[in-house]
This record gives structure tokens, C-alpha cells and sequence, in this order.
């Protein structure tokens, strides 16, 4: 079974202090660095192009193609600004839970792909802008560019190629709209962390309004080894659309929740037999494929190909491959409204929207699960969510209505449940959603 799993990324987490740089050169490490010296920067560009890799942040853009948007000709005020490379490590999204173990394990697997990236686009100054709250990712990333500067893999003349980077480590400060590339950006420059109006996408005015690429861990992480086994070896695994592997992060109600890396559009029935099973006596009731701010799904989903497409066909998102599975114990109105009273305290606040918008949903879904008012407000619920999706500064209010519009397509009778029964029908011992 385990043979459908494709260990890159987390190939060494077992290995004894996986996350130093002696375990680290001992399996290879670093040797992808010298392959892309000896290629030109846009030649790499090119390689992570025809890979096919796109994004695991969530959105799924294509690496390569945010690379070549740099702006590099010499003979105009942008190609001659500096350019910046941002790795965006603040994984809040609720149950996304991939970069923080792959920092945490193999902390130089992304440095590496610092360099190679940096290299790419010809930025001399690079960012790891990681979570607040995870300290010790923090220190253990810092120690890991620490280990680098002094094996000469950072600072001046890397390897006697002439590429001179420096790499500073951020800390965040706990709130999760900075995980949104423009508003960490804000919070990078010393001011409060809200979202810019794009465009102009950072790609070409991002950080101190220059040329700036922003990535995710996962994306970055990738990048070494395209660059050490090519992009036919990286292309040749995955969907036709959805090229190479991702880590795809199980967690809640399943014999060992963890993280599985596998070929994109692998299905959720696979995933779960490799994680031992859902719950024993139980049975998937609900599921998100990325996280909360990507729409519900159920058991009728469970052999779509998990990639941007299959997703994006049942009406949902791959996002972080994040996969929260449910069992028949779980409670989904209350499980919404927990999700939703996140989003409201994580609202930073700029636009009207997301603001008073989250606050109402979060009123009419208590409301909903106490059994209080009746069908009705079932309709106002969806009618909020529609004044909210699409109308707001960033992506964070349309991510807060998802698991409210398709908690209601998929469960409506259980929220009407809660009307007729006066309360929550779950028994709350019974329930982990009570927790
Ligand atoms: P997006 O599709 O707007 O942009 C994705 C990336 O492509 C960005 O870096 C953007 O700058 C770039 N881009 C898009 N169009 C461009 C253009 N025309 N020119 C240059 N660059 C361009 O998505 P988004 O709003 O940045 O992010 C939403 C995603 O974030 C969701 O899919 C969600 O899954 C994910 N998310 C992740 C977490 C986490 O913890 N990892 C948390 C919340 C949300």
C-alpha cells in the first residue's frame, strides 16, 4: 500500500537529527546548489517551468511562470530595482500542518531551495517570514541559516559562483491574515498587517515596492529536487495538470492522522486506507480537502483525483491539502461555527465585508446551533454569506463562508434538525466536536 507514496520532502524525517547540516550533506544535501550555479538564473527559471510545479501555499499558480515575471532587463527602472525573495511559513490555515514538520525536520532542505530560488529570479536578500506562534520552528529555521552561513552556503560568493545572499529569518506576530502575501508584507515593513489592493501583484511591486517573489515552504522546499533530478522526473508524476508530489496533512478522525506525501490526484480512499481507517465503528460524515476556507465535501467524494481539477470539479479547492476527516460523531453546525468564529477573531478589520460580516455569521449560527429562530434565518445565513463572498478586500472572508454555504448544501436537514429538536441533536459525550 505504502508503495504509492513518494518520499522527496519527507524522505528524512526519520533520520537521526534529520534537521542538522551533517545529516543533511550526508544524504546529498546541498549538491543541488552547485548543479543550478553551473546554469544560467534563467535557465533554472525554465527547468521549475517546464517541471509543471505550482504553488502549495493553496492558490496553485505556477512557480516558474511568478519567477519569469520578475522584471530583469537592466535597461528599465524595474528590471534595475533589487529584487526580493519572501517565503511565506506562516501556515495558519486551520488543519494545515505540513511546513511547520518540514521545517522542523528538514529545515536546510528549504534553505537550499532558498538559494537555488533566489539565484533564479537575482535576488541578493531573501525572507523566511515564519508564524509568531511556533517558537520553536523559528529557532530551529534560524539555526539552520546559522549552520549555512558558516559551511559557506550564504553570504558573499556562494560556492565561488559570484551570488552573494543573505537570508534573514522573521518572526510573524500571531495573526493569521498575515499568512495573505501582501498583508505579511505590510508586517514586514514595521506596519500593521492588513492586505494591499493587487495589482500590482508583488511579482512587480512587492516588498519596499520591488520586484518580489513570495512562495510557499512546500514550493520552495521543492525546488532542489527538480533542480538535482530534472523537471521530466518532477512532471512525470501527478495529473496532466497537477504535476508532481505534495504532502498532503490528515488529520481528526482517522486511525493515524500525519502527514502522507504523495503524486497529486491520488484519492482520499487511498489516503485514508494509508492513515488505518477512519475511526473503528465510524464512518466519514464531512471532510475539507484544504483546510476550512475550501468548501466541505463527503463520502461521495472519496475517489476523486486529488488534484487543482478534481477538486475544482465538486466544487471545491485543493488549497493546502488539508484534510480534516469527520466521522458520523461530528456535530457540522457546531463544527462550522467554530470554524467561523475564527475567521471573525482573524478579520483584520479593513473592509466592511469581512469585518461586521464574520461578526453576523458568527450571531446567526450560534443562534442555528442553540435551536433558536427558525428556517428562515437558514436563508439569512446564506443571504450573509452572499453580501460577503467576492465583495471583500482579500480572500479570507470568502474563505470563512465556504464551510457555511456547503455545510448547508450537504447538511441542510441537520441544521433544520437543530430547529425542530430545540438544540443540538448530537449527544455532546459523543461528540469531538464539543471539545
Ligand atoms: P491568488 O490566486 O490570488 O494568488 C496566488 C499567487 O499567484 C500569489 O502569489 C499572487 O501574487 C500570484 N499571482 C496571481 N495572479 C498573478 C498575476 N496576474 N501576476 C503576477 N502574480 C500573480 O491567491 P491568494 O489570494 O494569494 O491565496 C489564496 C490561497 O491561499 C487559497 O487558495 C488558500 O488555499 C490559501 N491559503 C493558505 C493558507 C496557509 O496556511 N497555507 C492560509 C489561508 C489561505
Amino acid at each position: 500500500m505504502t508503495d504509492v507514496l513518494t518520499p522527496v520532502l519527507t524522505d528524512n524525517w526519520g533520520d537521526d537529527r534529520s534537521w542538522t547540516l551533517d545529516s543533511y550533506a550526508a544524504r546529498g544535501g546541498y549538491a543541488a546548489l552547485d548543479k543550478a550555479f553551473a546554469m544560467a538564473p534563467d535557465d533554472v527559471i525554465t527547468e521549475v517551468k517546464e517541471s509543471g510545479l505550482r504553488g502549495r501555499g493553496g492558490a496553485g499558480f505556477p512557480t516558474g511562470m511568478k519567477w519569469g515575471f520578475i522584471p530583469q532587463d537592466a535597461a528599465t527602472e524595474a528590471g534595475r530595482k533589487p529584487k526580493y525573495l519572501v517565503v511565506n511559513a506562516d501556515e495558519s490555515e486551520p488543519g494545515t500542518c505540513k511546513d511547520i514538520p518540514l521545517m522542523m525536520a528538514s529545515p536546510h532542505t528549504l534553505v537550499e531551495g532558498v538559494i537555488i530560488s533566489s539565484y533564479a529570479i537575482r535576488a541578493n536578500q531573501a525572507f523566511i517570514y515564519i508564524r509568531g506562534e511556533v517558537l520553536h520552528v523559528i529557532r530551529r529555521v534560524q539555526r539552520a541559516v546559522q549552520e549555512a552561513y558558516l559551511a559557506g552556503h550564504l553570504g558573499k560568493n556562494i560556492h565561488g559562483s559570484g551570488f552573494d545572499l543573505d537570508v534573514v529569518v522573521h518572526a510573524g506576530a500571531g495573526a493569521y491574515i498575515c499568512g495573505e502575501e501582501t498583508a505579511l508584507l505590510e508586517g514586514l515593513e514595521g506596519r500593521r498587517g492588513q492586505p494591499r489592493l493587487r495589482p500590482p501583484f508583488p511579482a512587480v511591486a512587492g516588498l519596499y515596492a520591488s520586484p518580489t517573489v513570495i512562495n510557499n515552504v512546500e514550493s520552495i522546499a521543492s525546488v532542489p529536487s527538480i533542480i538535482e533530478h530534472g523537471h521530466g522526473w518532477f512532471s512525470s508524476m501527478g495529473t496532466e495538470k497537477s504535476k508532481g508530489f505534495g504532502i498532503f496533512s490528515l488529520s481528526g478522525h482517522v486511525q493515524q492522522p500525519g502527514q502522507y506525501e504523495a503524486p497529486l490526484g491520488i484519492t482520499l480512499r487511498t489516503l485514508i486506507d494509508l492513515a488505518g481507517g477512519i475511526r473503528e465503528g465510524h464512518e466519514l460524515k464531512f471532510w475539507t480537502p484544504g483546510g476550512s476556507s475550501t468548501p466541505l465535501l463527503t463520502a461521495e467524494h472519496l475517489d476523486m483525483p486529488l488534484d487543482f481539477e478534481g477538486v475544482g470539479a465538486a466544487g471545491s479547492m485543493l488549497g493546502t491539502r488539508a484534510l480534516q476527516i469527520f466521522d458520523d460523531t461530528t456535530c457540522v453546525v457546531r463544527a462550522t461555527l467554530r470554524w467561523t468564529e475564527f475567521y471573525k477573531h482573524e478579520s483584520c478589520g479593513k473592509c466592511t465585508p469581512c469585518r461586521e460580516g464574520t461578526w453576523w455569521l458568527v450571531q446567526t449560527l450560534t443562534a442555528l446551533e442553540k435551536g433558536q429562530g427558525s428556517e428562515a434565518d437558514l436563508d439569512l445565513l446564506l443571504d450573509q454569506c452572499d453580501n460577503i463572498l467576492g465583495r471583500s478586500f482579500c480572500a479570507l472572508a470568502d474563505g470563512a463562508v465556504s464551510p457555511i454555504m456547503s455545510s448547508i448544501k450537504y447538511f441542510r436537514d441537520e441544521y433544520v434538525a437543530h430547529l425542530t429538536e430545540g438544540g443540538c441533536p448530537f449527544d455532546p459525550a459523543r461528540s469531538t466536536a464539543w471539545a
